[in-house]
């Protein structure tokens, strides 16, 4: 008779918080009317998380790699290879990932614009992501995708690449672009390549028949790009090599489906899923009910709109965020209560208060139909902390959610 459940990890970016004086002295969540949580909080077990480890302010990328199960100290491969892989242009293990801006530079590679006017067309985008897409030096092939206004994704793939290597972009205008150069041996030739690069992408980019009508309409030209942020794709162990899991993601920013795929996740996509509180949380929901109810073994779901909100300050924001969200997860329990275990949590605190993250821990609540509790009554960072799981890491989060859900063999006869 098989005992599994499907896995849910259902995060609300920057969700931990401190008193507010806005609110007399409680944390949005306190101050939220969450009745789907507070039941979870009731009938789960609850408890604090820090995500990294004690005292350590974590980064988005790095805390979700811990909420997947990954030690973000050996596993982080910087923000580029995650935001690239979340952007749609894959990556595999070797290759080296940038962002990266279209700029414009004069005759001598000064940087008169490092967004090159910023407006982009979708043909110009296209035109100039056609140019660059495919450029081949010294046997290394440079993969690019234009995503948004004048950013793009860009990868190196051959053999022997390292990331190891200096910033281009001069970071202002009336610059030159910086010469790469390697910060360890072994990126000696990575470095030669993207200096190579940034020459070849300028000559292929100059003439083209758009940045003659940019110039017509007063735009700058498109005739250079910046990187910036590069990373390694390193060889990792997938969820499913580790756990033998079929896995997916839902969410809206780039950088959390990327943080997801560099694990081996698969993208569920959601029509009006944003990082924005405009989300469509009813389609979420509609999509993660479809993942449990399919051969998904987990299912992460990313809110962003906490932290944005955290951000920028704004109490009424947070508080409807971590509002819509409890009404989703009433949905999503409707139809799969048990069926699955789940865990609502953040990747960290956002205070308010501050508008930066924090390394105080975050509320974390273990629920499913068939468990024990404990006294908790309600989900909040302070009644958490008289909860059953006391205070947990972020890597702790995977071996419980998949141990509930009966993925984690026993351990001895
Ligand atoms: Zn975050
Ligand atoms: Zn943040």
């Amino acid at each position: 008779m098989s005992t599994k459940r499907k896995a849910v990890l259902v995060v609300m970016d920057g969700l931990g918080d401190r008193p507010t004086p806005e609110l007399g002295g409680m944390t949005p969540l306190q101050a939220a009317n969450t009745p789907v949580m507070d039941i979870l909080a009731k009938e789960g077990q609850n408890g604090l998380m820090n995500v990294i480890g004690p005292g350590i302010t974590p980064g988005s990328d790095a805390a979700h790699l811990a909420l997947f199960g990954y030690d973000p100290y050996t596993n982080y491969p910087g923000r580029g290879p995650l935001e690239v892989l979340g952007s749609g242009l894959e990556t595999k293990p070797g290759d080296i990932a940038f962002r990266s801006n279209f700029a414009s530079v004069d005759k001598d590679m000064i940087v008169t614009d490092r967004r090159a006017g910023r407006v982009f067309t979708p043909e110009e985008q296209a035109a100039l992501q056609s140019v660059i897409d495919g450029i081949e030096i010294d046997g290394v092939q440079v993969r690019f995708l234009a995503t948004v206004e004048h950013r793009g994704a860009l990868v190196l793939r051959g053999e022997g690449l390292y990331a190891n290597i200096s910033d281009v972009d001069p970071h202002e205008t009336g610059k030159k672009i910086l010469e790469c150069k390697p910060l360890s041996p072994e990126s000696k030739r990575t470095a030669a390549i993207v200096n190579k690069l940034m020459i070849e992408a300028n000559r292929r980019m100059r003439d083209l028949p758009l940045n003659k009508e940019r110039a017509r309409h007063g735009i700058p030209p498109a005739n250079a790009i910046l990187l910036r942020g590069p990373g390694r794709h390193d060889e990792i162990t997938t969820l499913k090599e580790k756990y033998g899991i079929k896995s997916v993601v839902i969410a809206g920013g780039a950088l959390y489906i990327g943080a997801a795929k560099y694990v081996g996740m698969e993208h569920a996509l959601v029509e009006g899923q944003t990082g924005t509180i405009d989300t469509n949380f009813h389609n979420i929901a509609l999509k993660t009910i479809e993942c449990i109810e399919s051969d998904y073994d987990y299912i992460f779901v990313h809110i962003k709109a906490t932290d944005n909100a955290s951000h920028d300050g704004n109490v009424k924001e947070k508080i409807l965020a971590i509002e819509r969200t409890d009404k989703m997860l009433g949905e999503i329990l409707e139809s799969t209560r048990d069926k699955i275990v789940l865990v609502v949590t953040g990747d960290h605190t956002t205070p308010v208060t501050i508008g930066e993250h924090a390394c105080d821990p975050v509320p974390i609540v273990l629920w499913s139909s068939q468990m024990r509790s404990d006294c908790v009554e309600r989900y909040s960072e302070f009644d958490a902390a008289q909860g059953a799981l006391h205070t947990i890491r972020g890597m702790d989060v995977m071996p419980l959610l998949l141990g509930y859900a009966g993925h984690i063999e026993k351990l001895g006869a």
